[in-house]
């Protein structure tokens, strides 16, 4: 198996998400022949930054935490992808994170390359104040390396429009300008895009209604089931039972509610708590665990949670026939073979939620045009877009009798690796 280069012998790493994305990269090798030369290049990140973050507590405690950085390839352009706060963000994860978003940007056609950074701290740990000093600080070790033309940074996990907003307020102070393309998913009143906020779901919203059109499956019998009710799952959701789909599951990370004819989806809405999780009781459900959400009867399963939740110990008891990836790694490499001889069709997290950094590449257009777009013509060329790409898998696929994970990893390595040679950095 191919190792990705400064993963080995690395402690205190989300192993299993190294292993699949090392694991990808040896399966696209052994599907497309791959010079030694071209995997060395696929293996190496172009600039790496870990720095020290030193954060004054409101107590007076000064702390220091690290961050990191990792612009993994420009081949296609400047590097794009956000920044996450969590207790166990470290390098190796950075690094893979990045590694996934350069081949997100190249699948969607975006003229960027793959980053991601991040801060090893629980940000509900911090006050306000604490975590506006923590993302003014994040800006001021990185500002040299980071700009509309060089990098450009956004949300990911725990960091949301005010945390850019304070990203993008610094970064302004520092030039003496205001540059709003340096950074996307800001507020709307700094420059973000209309339709931003539900991008990722809405993205995934349209792959699935071409998946099915292509299939031709009719909408009104499905089941459904959304692990996660963060940002991207309750939207997710929000927007399929607007579109008529029945909804049988969702959880947040303590729970799930499940009922066989189909969730009150905007009654579950509007009873979240403040932080988004779902309320105690509920009328009409049945609780269920998040791991049985994962294994229940239903036709199609939508992880939109954390990484690593289906592996080989669950995966042989999936029964949907569709899993669409929302979140970033859902599922382990081993168990994604099962799946497979299962029959079962992943669409892979480059795919399904690539739509949060399709509008981020209109928020960057629009920053640097100031022509700014109505919410309809976002979603729109957001809806072009995603097709377009899922279009490209499901020929790949069906042209080589592959998966859609190798057939979208396939594509946007080679699409990579053209733009390496035609640079003149391949032979
Ligand atoms: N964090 C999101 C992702 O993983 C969005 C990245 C971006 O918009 O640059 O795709």
């Amino acid at each position: 198996m191919l190792v990705l280069k400064n993963m080995e012998n690395s402690k205190n790493v989300c192993q299993r998400c190294c292993v699949r994305c090392n694991a990808h990269l040896a399966g696209v090798a052994s599907n497309i022949i791959l010079s030694s030369t071209e995997v060395n290049l696929l293996q190496s990140p172009k600039r790496v930054f870990t720095f020290s973050i030193p954060l004054k507590k409101d107590s007076g405690e000064l702390i220091f935490l690290n961050g990191y950085r990792v612009q993994y390839n420009d081949a296609l352009g400047p590097t794009k992808g956000g920044i996450r706060f969590h207790p166990e963000v470290n390098l190796e994860e950075v690094n893979t994170l990045s590694f996934l978003m350069t081949l997100k940007c190249s699948l969607a056609g975006l003229p960027f390359g793959g980053a991601k950074g991040g801060v090893a701290i629980d940000p509900y740990t911090l006050s306000k104040a604490e975590l506006e000093r923590l993302s003014r600080g994040y800006i001021r070790e990185v500002h040299n390396f980071i700009g509309p033309d060089i990098d450009i940074p956004a949300p990911d996990v725990n960091t949301d429009e005010q945390v850019m907003a304070w990203m993008v307020d610094e970064y302004s102070k520092i030039k003496g300008k205001f540059i709003p393309a340096v950074i996307t998913g800001k507020p709307l009143e700094l420059g973000g895009s209309l339709g931003r906020n539900i991008s990722t779901s809405l993205g995934g919203c349209f792959i699935l209604k071409k998946l099915l059109e292509i299939l031709d499956i009719n909408q009104k019998d499905l089941r459904i089931a959304i692990q996660g009710f963060g940002n991207v799952g309750s939207n997710m959701a929000k927007i399929l039972d607007e579109w008529g789909y029945k909804i049988v599951a969702v959880s947040d990370q303590n729970k799930g509610f499940y009922n066989e004819e189909g969730l009150n989806i905007k009654k579950i809405l509007h009873s979240q708590d403040k932080k988004g999780f779902l309320p105690d009781d509920f009328e009409g459900v049945n609780i269920i665990s998040n791991e049985k959400l994962l294994t229940l009867d239903c036709d199609i399963l939508v992880p939109a949670a954390v990484c690593c939740q289906i592996n080989k110990e669950n995966a042989d008891k999936v029964k949907a026939s569709i899993v669409l990836e929302m979140a970033n790694d859902p599922i382990l490499i081993e168990a994604d073979s099962i799946l497979f001889s299962k029959g079962i069709k992943v669409v892979p997290d480059i795919l399904a939620n690539s739509g949060g950094v399709i509008v981020s590449y209109f928020e960057w257009i629009q920053n640097s045009s100031n022509d700014y777009w109505t919410e309809k013509k976002v979603f729109k060329k957001l809806e072009e877009k995603i097709t377009k790409a899922f279009l490209d898998v499901w020929e790949e696929s069906q042209k080589n009798n592959l998966g859609l994970r190798i057939s979208a990893h396939k594509l946007a390595i080679q699409r990579i690796l053209t733009a390496e040679k035609l640079r003149g950095n391949l032979t």
